[in-house]
């Protein structure tokens, strides 16, 4: 297939007029004809010179970037949004109205909702989603005849919804520190990390990837064995979402969860931290000497008055930023683009602390390094042809110009169009 882009983001930026030929799923070769080629939506000029190309051509107006990776999701939050924006309260009071929901959640609702949400993101420009799934078992903790019946009802949502997944299947095994689980968290749990290292064995998708749900739930001596299990894979992990989980962790451990997961050897490149809000200054300093990806999710984190991360800092340490839209109160990544710039802004009473480009790559290439899809999130030769295109002539975006700038700060979700369909949804395996 070949596609003439009016305007497309390469790795050196914003490009006019570049013609792509693609094999199969990827891209095979990348061509910049320029600034001079004019351009009216069908052949062009510049194609008069390459008369071969002339019929076979797609053209695709607009600015089209690599579609995005959503790194932190939990589908079935979803269902919270309109209803849980009602009242006063905190993340806490949040938590029990979740609950709630994954109460009586059952592998076809579960499947339902997955693919309803996944679909929403594949309207929005979202080609990759990494999935932190911990709604494992029964109602009473029972494994189901299946032990992954439910991991597998979301790869199926993935697969009908034309979306690559990378299922974290999370470790879940206390409901705080020295706390059994109870309630509803008795279906998360598989309990020790040993069966649910087992249990993720047992999965034979080469899509799963793993996940400690956090320190509040996985005790420190369990830390290891879900480490060691998830060797060479993706582990994600919410970090200090909440200022009361550090004062916990200090109370149980005398350290900061971050520092109970560096001396577990959980923090490195495949790892990511999630939220990563209230850190000290020793906490940054290992995220970011370790190399670990930080998946900011600042819609949620507004919504659920979490905080502000340090992501600016955490990048200069050396960690590399990644976005997710997590709950799902809103799923626009160019809105978690642009609130990473907007919070700093706010807490700092300074502009400017991340450009267009830097915010593109936390929401396309970077994400899907840290979701292990190292060929995708690139418009380059032997990447993945998963592309969306911006609009550049709608009510919001005329007149903004065919820049990153725009792609960040004046567009929104809904100027946003799959070109492409991610042809190996259903079997997005790693390349590692
Ligand atoms: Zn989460």
């Amino acid at each position: 297939m070949r596609l003439l882009l009016e305007h497309a983001l390469l790795e050196t930026g914003v490009e006019s007029g570049v013609l792509l030929e693609t094999e199969g799923e990827l891209i095979k070769t990348v061509r910049v004809l320029g600034q001079s080629m004019t351009f009216s939506g069908e052949a062009s000029a510049e194609n008069v010179r390459f008369p071969r190309l002339a019929g076979e051509t797609d053209t695709v107006p607009g600015l089209t970037i690599p579609g995005f990776a959503n790194c932190h999701s939990h589908a079935f939050h979803r269902v919270l949004r309109g209803h849980t924006q009602r009242g006063r309260g905190s993340f806490w009071t949040w938590r029990e109205q979740m609950y709630a929901v994954a109460a009586e959640l059952t592998p076809d609702t579960y499947f339902e909702l997955a693919r309803d949400t996944y679909a929403e993101m594949r309207a929005t420009g979202i080609t990759a989603v990494g999935e932190f799934h911990y709604l494992h078992h029964q109602p009473d903790g029972t494994p189901y005849d299946d032990p992954n019946e439910m991991g597998r009802a979301l790869l199926a949502a993935a697969d009908e919804a034309g979306i690559r997944i990378r299922l974290l299947d999370t470790c879940y095994l206390a409901g705080g520190f020295g706390h059994p689980p109870e309630g509803v968290q008795l279906r998360y749990s598989d309990g020790d990390a040993h069966a649910w290292a087992e249990r993720v064995a047992a999965f034979g998708d080469p899509r799963v990837g793993a996940a400690i749900h956090s320190v509040r739930a996985v005790p420190r001596d369990q830390l290891p064995v879900v480490v060691e299990a998830a060797r060479g894979l993706p582990l994600h992990v919410h970090l200090s979402e909440q200022v009361a989980e550090n004062e916990a962790c200090l109370a149980a451990h005398g350290v900061t969860p971050t520092r109970l997961l560096a001396e577990a050897g959980a923090l490195g490149p495949l790892t990511t931290a999630v939220h990563a809000t209230h850190l000290s200054d020793d906490d940054i300093a290992l995220l970011g000497h370790s190399r670990t990806h930080v998946c900011l999710c600042p819609t949620t984190e507004r919504d659920l008055a979490d905080g502000i991360g340090p992501g600016r800092r955490l990048h200069d340490a050396g960690a590399t930023l990644t976005l997710g839209s997590d709950s799902h109160a809103v799923v626009d990544m160019i809105e978690e683009m642009r609130a990473v710039e907007m919070h700093e802004r706010l807490a700092s009473r300074q502009r400017g602390h991340w450009s267009a480009l830097e915010l593109l790559a936390a929401a396309t290439y970077d994400g899907h390094r840290s979701l292990g899809f190292e060929d995708a999130g690139r418009i380059a030769e032997g990447q993945r042809a998963d592309l969306v295109t911006i609009d550049l002539d709608t009510i919001r975006t005329r007149g903004t110009g065919a820049t990153a700038e725009t792609a960040v700060f004046a567009a929104t979700a809904a100027d946003v169009t799959p070109v492409t369909t991610p042809a190996s949804a259903g079997t997005g395996e790693g390349h590692r």
